[in-house]
């Protein structure tokens, strides 16, 4: 006999990104996110991309969240023919156009530079796989959903979101599927946050689950206290002010930006922040800060109350050195700073954007500091600075490095294997669990940690299907 639900591991198997997984209940298929493989060369990653379905078959969209391993192939989906439903919580929706513009944005952009390229070399030019209207049609489909609230988007299925603590919105995905008499409720965990972190909930607490689909990202190891690698960041700051040089940290724009902002807000107040400057200089980064200034009251929460008591609602008043910069010539006018302020600029692996002029123009002074405060993938150039290159090659011109490199390894959005066990075990019903979303390493010590608590867990690979 059929197994009347089968689950297939598309994407972010033994592998981080590209989270994606089909789920048949009988004859209805839904797709448990859409995430993007994130390379170096991304017209290259689009154009050689085919769904392993075909779009229009699919029934439904579940995104857990907006990070674009979650959800970048969207607007792909819907240009190769997807009509259906796209559910997601409604931070998630309220952030999605922002992301979904900028990666359609700059795919154009690299597209447009390729094509000139070929056209000098007498070669026909490459068409476009998808345009901005097909985020404006990914939005017409979005419906988002509070936490906590039941739907039955289709017959055989209910769903609920629960919060993930990992970014805005990010929500852990529970499913209850039926099909004639069999039903089970499946559980994905969708990015699971950092307990330890500032402005988000801790991940809910699930009590119950037949089939558990989890990320393991930090499967092999535990963070850094925060307090250690804040006070370590203070320390970076203060010699850096000494030094009479700027400070340029490389941020990634959904999360990770917002809480750097905080930490400084934080350090502003407590008289701690020397530099009398702060420019946050990414438009992506400006608009995504601010859904999380209009989503913050509802955090009830120490962290976002030491806002509020500041008399601060959101980051601008809680940080009044922030200078929110928008313009290529406001970006470009900070080069006539050249001491005693804080620039953050994206992009957080240094492969693109604002942050590579920033470093043509400093990194070869040796009064400048560079912080990295977030993971740098291989063979970006992020990870060559990270690596200790002493010359890098920007726009053509190697740029010696005479700035001072710091990499603070203890921020991070993602539980460590300690949370991960914990949240893995308050799990009732020995549930079947897959581990994803994690290098082979991290998934194996993962496994053999829930092993000795007597939990077994598979490591699918891609293509796999499980029957459940
Ligand atoms: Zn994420
Ligand atoms: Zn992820």
């Amino acid at each position: 006999m059929k197994a009347p639900f089968t689950l297939k591991f598309l994407g972010a198997a033994r592998y981080v990104t590209g989270s994606c997984y089909l789920l048949t209940i009988g004859k209805k298929r839904v797709l448990l996110d859409c995430g993007m493989v994130q390379g170096d060369d991304q017209v290259k990653e689009w154009h050689r991309y085919k769904f392993p379905f075909k779009p229009e078959s699919i029934d439904l969209v579940i995104i857990s969240h907006a990070h674009i391993d979650h959800c970048g192939l969207l607007p792909l989906l819907v240009a190769s023919g997807y009509k259906g439903p796209i559910l997601c919580t409604n931070g998630t929706r309220k952030l999605l156009p922002v992301l979904l513009k900028d990666s359609v944005f700059l795919y154009l952009k690299d597209l447009e530079w390729k094509n000139k390229r070929l056209k000098r070399r007498g070669k026909p030019p490459m068409p476009s796989v998808m345009s901005e209207k097909d985020v404006d049609r990914v939005m017409e489909l979005a419906d988002g959903l509070p936490y906590g609230k039941h739907k039955a988007p289709i017959p055989g299925l209910e769903l609920m979101f629960s919060d993930a603590g990992h970014i805005l919105g990010s929500a852990i995905v529970q499913l209850w599927i039926k099909q004639g008499q069999s039903a089970r409720h499946l559980v994905f965990s969708g990015d699971l946050g950092n307990p330890d972190t500032v402005l988000m909930n801790d991940p809910t607490p699930v009590e119950q689950a037949d089939i558990v689909l989890m990320e393991g990202t930090y499967g092999n190891r535990d963070h850094r206290p925060l307090d250690d690698t804040l006070e370590e960041f203070a320390q970076v700051l203060e010699s850096a002010f000494k030094a009479g040089g700027n400070v340029f940290i490389p941020a990634f724009a959904l999360g990770r930006t917002q809480e750097i902002l905080y930490f400084l807000g934080q350090l502003y107040h407590q008289g701690r922040l020397k530099q009398q400057l702060v420019f946050l200089d990414s438009p992506m980064a400006q608009s995504i800060t601010s859904i999380y200034n209009d989503n913050l009251q509802r955090l009830n929460r120490d962290d976002t109350q030491e806002m509020y008591n500041q008399n601060a609602g959101d980051f601008e008043s809680f940080l009044p050195i922030l200078r929110m910069t928008e313009t290529v010539e406001e970006s470009m006018a900070i080069n006539r700073v050249t001491q005693g302020a804080i620039i953050i600029a994206g992009s957080g692996m240094c492969n693109g954007g604002r942050i590579t002029h920033h470093l043509k123009h400093n990194l070869w002074r040796s009064q400048n500091h560079l912080i990295f405060v977030g993971f740098q993938a291989r063979g970006t150039l992020g990870r060559r600075l990270v690596d200790g290159a002493t010359t890098v090659k920007l726009f053509g011109q190697d740029i010696a490095v005479k700035a001072q490199v710091h990499t603070l390894g203890g921020f991070s959005a993602h539980a460590g294997q300690a949370e991960l066990l914990a949240w893995a075990k308050g799990i009732a019903g020995q549930p079947r669990f897959f581990l994803v979303h994690g290098e082979p390493e991290a998934l194996e010590a993962l496994q053999a940690k829930l092993q000795e608590e007597g939990i077994s867990a598979e490591i699918p690979e891609k293509g796999y299907v499980a029957e459940l």
